[in-house]
């Protein structure tokens, strides 16, 4: 594996288009929105200069990791010559169709195409492509270049040849691979979401409240974070999300969304993204502000 592209240059896409820059790969990072090209650029600088100021990376280093990085406004010039696309786009099923529909159209036959979705169907992505083998899920987590897991997703027709390949790249790019089948939620989220669900359940029912829930696990079982706290950094919206495609992907009960999530959405309070959500994300990041709704 030698060239990469990145489709997609926020939150994740910078991470790991920086990730695979650090690693010596040249990458073409590609967006729609010039504006966040060069936000992710300058992201991945700050980055850069963070890992400098710890003593893991050099001056030159960093230059030369975003000499690595090319980037483009258009899919089909960055993507000519890679041999692997990381697609990282919005989490939008219609959109990754479209976006894999393309890459099968505009990358060399043999070009391996993973992408990094929460939740969406590997399976469904490499249905519109005639490389269902090459098409495989590498899911990084955020942030990308402090996070160590790499969720490896095998698509049902996906090979053993490509699932090797890219457990070998993930361990060459620091990371620790583990390998999951495609169904819904994967394993992070299967796992993970219903935790923050019930939490939100233990708040709507009165339970305990938003701090109480948060020392609890927190304290009680070593997490670094609590449930609430996780959700908001997370976003709400994509919780919710995550939450519809386990309990339409299972048809199970036990998966369906607390109706305090639901309002809270609709309600447009997201977390950190749109400064409440259990917390008050007004006073930074420093100092949890449990948000005034569900203050004693
Ligand atoms: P984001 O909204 O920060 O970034 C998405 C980027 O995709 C935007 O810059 C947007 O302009 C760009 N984009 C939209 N359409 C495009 C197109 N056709 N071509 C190229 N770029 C396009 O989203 P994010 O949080 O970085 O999430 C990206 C993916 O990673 C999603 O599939 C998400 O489920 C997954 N993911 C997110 C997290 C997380 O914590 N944020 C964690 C793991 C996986």
């Amino acid at each position: 594996m030698k060239k990469v592209a990145v489709i997609g240059s926020g939150t994740m896409g910078n991470g790991i288009a920086h990730v695979f820059a650090q690693n010596g790969f040249p990458v073409s990072l590609i967006d729609i929105s010039e504006e966040a090209l060069q936000k992710a650029v300058g992201t991945i600088s700050k980055n850069l200069d963070r890992i400098i100021s710890k003593g893991n990376l050099t001056e030159e280093q960093k230059e030369q990791t975003l000499q690595n990085i090319t980037t483009y406004t258009t899919m089909q010039e960055g993507v000519q010559e890679v041999d692997l696309v990381v697609e990282a786009a919005t989490e939008n099923i219609d959109l990754k169709l479209k976006i894999f529909r393309d890459l099968n159209s505009f990358t060399k036959p043999e070009t391996i195409l993973a992408s990094n979705t929460s939740s969406i169907s590997i399976t469904k992505i490499a249905s519109v492509t005639d490389r269902p083998d090459k098409v495989i899920g590498m899911h990084f987590m955020n942030p990308v270049p402090v996070m160590k897991l790499v969720e490896v997703i095998r698509g049902y027709s996906t090979s053993d040849e490509v699932t090797n390949k890219i457990l070998e790249l993930s361990k060459q790019l620091g990371k620790v691979p583990a390998e999951a089948n495609d169904y819904p939620g994967f394993v992070a989220n299967r796992i993970l979401m219903p935790m923050i669900n019930e939490a939100i359940y233990s708040l709507y029912e009165g339970v305990a409240g938003v701090e109480e829930i948060d020392t609890i696990m927190k304290l009680g079982m070593a997490h670094p974070m609590g449930p609430l706290q996780l959700a908001d950094f997370i976003g709400l919206d994509v919780c919710l999300s995550i939450l519809n495609v386990l309990h339409e992907g299972f048809g199970n009960p036990k998966y369906a969304p607390c109706p305090l999530l639901v309002n809270m959405v609709q309600a447009g309070h997201k977390g950190i993204k749109s400064g409440n959500g259990f917390y008050s994300w007004s006073h930074g990041t420093k100092e949890l502000v449990v948000a005034d709704r569900f203050k004693k």
